[in-house]
């Protein structure tokens, strides 16, 4: 699989891009009175990523991002929402943008406001946002009840809600339990999403999924109705006190490497830069090897 991305981490054929440039629209955002009561002119510059090879070959506007429709629908987003600050108008729009052109990966967006009221010489004031959809892998996993149906549950859940949407979806496998505690066998799976969720707000929406399955958390790695684990968020490196990601087991977890050598076998691990290949493989030599103490 080739791994296309852009700068900021989008993935978007071969970085390429449609611009738009100072688009007037006249429109009421501002903190003060005679902002929202007047209006004023704002401009927007808007930089699409996204992939115009399959529209630049067959000359179809059917293929292509048609940035008419995305100016008409920046001017009528500006002028039928009034937002005290330029940040919100950006991210509300680049939101917006992403949601309604689904070619777009991700976008750089600039508004300008250059009659601001601020009492000094001045020849522009703007707010530039980049916002995309990031890809991130999920491993999905079951051992109690109907496994397959709550694994299919999730899955049609995440492919519902808008913030996300189903790259490829991993066989699913029937797995030993792992971790010491006895219990039934599980079904695992690994999907590839691409999200426009923060990390932190995707485990939030995971995390949701599993209660929704009825997930009790009694014994550590014991038996569960659904366990939804972020395994990649594009390449980063997330350690806080709620989320680890990469996910600090899944290089000794076969039934994890399995599925995601089927979906993202070239996907590069961020603090190992090792591919997901590679680090099946070296799991699978080191389950050969004797154990240290048989040697002796
Ligand atoms: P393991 O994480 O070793 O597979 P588990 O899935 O059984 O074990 P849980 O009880 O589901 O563990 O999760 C415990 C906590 O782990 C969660 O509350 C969550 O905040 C945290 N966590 C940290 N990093 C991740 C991650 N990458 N994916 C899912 N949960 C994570
Ligand atoms: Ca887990
Ligand atoms: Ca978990």
């Amino acid at each position: 699989m080739r791994e296309d991305k852009n700068r900021y981490g989008f993935s978007c054929g071969d970085r390429d891009e449609i611009r738009i440039e100072g688009l007037e629209v006249y429109a009421r955002h501002g903190v003060f009175p005679e902002e929202t009561s007047l209006g004023q002119k704002f401009f927007v510059n808007a930089t699409l990523y996204t992939d115009c090879r399959r529209a630049g070959k067959s000359d179809d506007l059917s293929l292509s991002t048609d940035y008419g429709a995305v100016c008409q629908v920046i001017h009528r987003f500006l002028t039928d929402h009034t937002y005290r600050l330029l940040e919100a108008a950006c991210e509300n729009l680049a939101r917006k943008l992403l949601l309604e052109f689904p070619g777009v990966q991700g976008l750089t967006l600039e508004i300008r406001k250059p009659s601001a009221p601020i009492p000094l010489p001045f020849a522009s004031v703007s707010v530039t946002v980049t916002r995309g959809w990031r890809r991130a892998v999920v491993a999905c996993g079951s051992n109690m009840g109907d496994k397959e149906q709550y694994i299919e549950t999730a899955v049609h859940k995440i492919a519902d809600d808008m913030n996300c949407r189903i790259v490829r979806r991993a066989d699913r496998i029937v797995t030993k339990p792992y971790g010491g505690v006895e219990q039934d066998d599980f079904v695992n799976g690994a999907l590839l999403i691409e999200t426009l969720y923060e990390p932190e707000e995707l485990l939030e929406f995971l995390n949701r999924l599993e209660t929704e399955a009825g997930r009790e958390r009694i014994v550590h790695w014991g038996p569960r109705t659904l366990d939804l684990d972020l395994i990649f968020y594009g390449d980063e490196i997330i350690r806080t006190g709620k989320l680890t990601v990469p996910h600090p087991d899944m290089c000794n977890r076969d039934f994890v490497l399995t599925p995601l050598a089927q979906i993202v076998p070239d996907w590069i691990h961020p603090l190992y830069g090792k591919s997901v290949t590679v680090l099946l493989e070296e799991l699978q030599t080191r389950a050969k090897q004797p154990a240290k103490a048989d040697e002796r």
